[in-house]
C-alpha cells in the first residue's frame, strides 16, 4: 500500500534536473517587496496616530496595513526557510521583524515550522498543525461538545476563529515547546516571544485605546484571516498518510496573478513542501513538472472553491481517509480518497462506503 507513496526527497530528486540551475538560488530581492510593506505599515500608522481621521478613512487603512502584516508573514516564512538571505543571524533577524506583527520568534518558528511541521506533514502525532482524530476527539469530552453543534453553527464558529487562530496556536505552541529548547537557548526564545507582545501593548501608552485599535488590533485580526485563509487549506481537506508524501498530504490553491505577487506565491503550497529550501519564485516552474508527471495526484484548486469545501466538510479524521461527523455519522472522504470538492456527498459512516482509496477521477 504505501508503495503509491513516495516522500518529499524523492520528488525533488525526479523534478530538480528538469530545473535550470538559478532555481536554487537565494533571491534577496525578495526584500524590496518587504521593504514597501514595511513603509506601508508605518506610513498607515503614523497617518492613524497623527491625523483625526474619519471612521472609514481608519478602518480602510487598518485593512492595508492588516494585508501588509500578513504579506509580511508570508515574507518572513521564506526567510526563514533560507531562501532570502544567508548567514544564521541575518536570517533570524530579519525573520523576527517580518514575523514581529503575528506575535512569532524566528527560533520557535524555525522548531515548529522548518523542523517539525515540513517533517512530519499530517502525522497523526507528529505534526502540530494537523487535524485531530476520532480517537483524540473520543479523549476529550469539553472538545466533544462543540462537535454537538449543529454542523452550520460549526461551520461559522470555525471560519470566525480564522480572525485569531494563527496567534492562539503561535501561543500554545511556544508553551507547548519552550521546555525542548535546550536551557542555554531558552532565554532567547523568551525574549523572541515577549518582545512583540511587550512591544505592541505597550504601545497603547503612547497612542491611546482607539488608535490603537486601528494601528494593531484590527490588523492583527485581519491578518490572522488571511495567513490562516491559506493555512486552513493547506492540508486540511488531505488525508493523514503513512508517508509524508507532498501530492497526498498537501493541497495547492490558485489565486488570482496579483494576489500571488502580493503573497509571494504562498499559494504554491505542495511545490512549497517538496522544495521548501527553494524560493517560492521558482514555484510556478515546479509546478509545470509536477503536473506533467504525476497529473492525477496532484491536488489544485481556486482558493475559492477550498474554502467552500472547508466550509461543507467536518473535520474529524477518521481511518486517516476520511473526514467524518461524529455526530451524525457521516463520512465525507477526503482528497484523493472520494471527496469531490465540486458535489460534496457524505456517506453513512458504517454503510456500504468503501474505505479502499478510491482516486479521484
Ligand atoms: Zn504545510
Ligand atoms: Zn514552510
Amino acid at each position: 500500500m504505501n508503495k503509491e507513496f513516495h516522500s518529499f526527497g524523492w520528488y525533488a530528486s525526479k523534478v530538480s534536473p528538469h530545473l535550470p540551475k538559478k532555481a536554487f538560488n537565494r533571491v534577496p530581492g525578495r526584500l524590496l517587496g518587504g521593504l514597501a510593506y514595511l513603509l506601508i505599515t508605518i506610513a498607515g500608522m503614523l497617518a492613524i496616530g497623527l491625523y483625526d481621521l474619519p471612521f472609514l478613512a481608519n478602518i480602510a487603512i487598518s485593512f492595508v496595513i492588516g494585508a501588509s502584516f500578513a504579506a509580511m508573514g508570508f515574507l518572513g516564512h521564506e526567510i526563514l526557510h533560507g531562501t532570502v538571505v544567508k548567514g544564521a543571524g541575518l536570517r533570524n533577524f530579519l525573520g523576527a521583524v517580518f514575523f514581529f506583527p503575528l506575535l512569532t520568534g524566528p527560533l520557535l518558528w524555525r522548531k515548529w515550522h522548518n523542523v517539525t511541521h515540513h517533517v512530519h506533514t499530517q502525522h497523526e502525532e507528529k505534526d502540530p498543525d494537523t487535524w485531530l482524530s476520532k480517537e483524540d476527539l473520543d479523549k476529550k469530552p469539553a472538545l466533544k461538545l462543540i462537535y454537538r453543534l449543529p454542523f452550520s453553527v460549526r461551520a461559522s464558529l470555525e471560519f470566525f476563529a480564522l480572525c485569531f487562530t494563527f496567534t492562539l496556536h503561535s501561543t500554545k505552541i511556544f508553551f507547548a515547546y519552550i521546555k525542548e529548547f535546550q536551557p542555554e537557548k531558552r532565554r532567547a526564545v523568551w525574549f523572541q516571544f515577549l518582545l512583540p507582545w511587550v512591544s505592541w501593548i505597550g504601545l497603547i501608552f503612547f497612542v491611546g485605546i482607539t488608535n490603537w485599535l486601528f494601528i494593531f488590533l484590527i490588523p492583527h485580526l485581519i491578518a490572522n484571516a488571511i495567513v490562516m485563509g491559506y493555512i486552513s487549506t493547506n492540508h486540511r481537506l488531505n488525508p493523514l498518510v503513512p508517508v509524508n508524501d507532498p501530492l497526498a498530504n498537501t493541497l495547492s490553491v490558485t489565486v488570482p496573478r496579483w494576489v500571488d505577487v502580493l503573497h509571494f506565491n504562498f499559494s504554491y503550497h505542495t511545490e512549497h513542501h517538496i522544495f521548501p529550501s527553494m524560493s517560492s519564485k521558482y514555484y510556478p516552474l515546479v509546478k509545470e513538472h509536477i503536473k506533467d508527471n504525476w497529473p492525477t495526484r496532484y491536488h489544485e484548486m481556486p482558493m475559492s472553491s477550498a474554502l467552500k469545501a472547508l466550509w461543507k466538510t467536518p473535520r474529524v479524521y477518521y481511518n486517516g481517509k476520511d473526514l467524518i461527523d461524529p455526530q451524525a455519522g457521516l463520512a465525507y472522504g477526503s482528497l484523493g480518497n472520494g471527496l469531490n470538492p465540486e458535489a460534496i456527498k457524505p456517506r453513512p459512516m458504517n454503510g456500504s462506503g468503501s474505505r479502499e482509496g478510491i482516486k479521484q477521477a
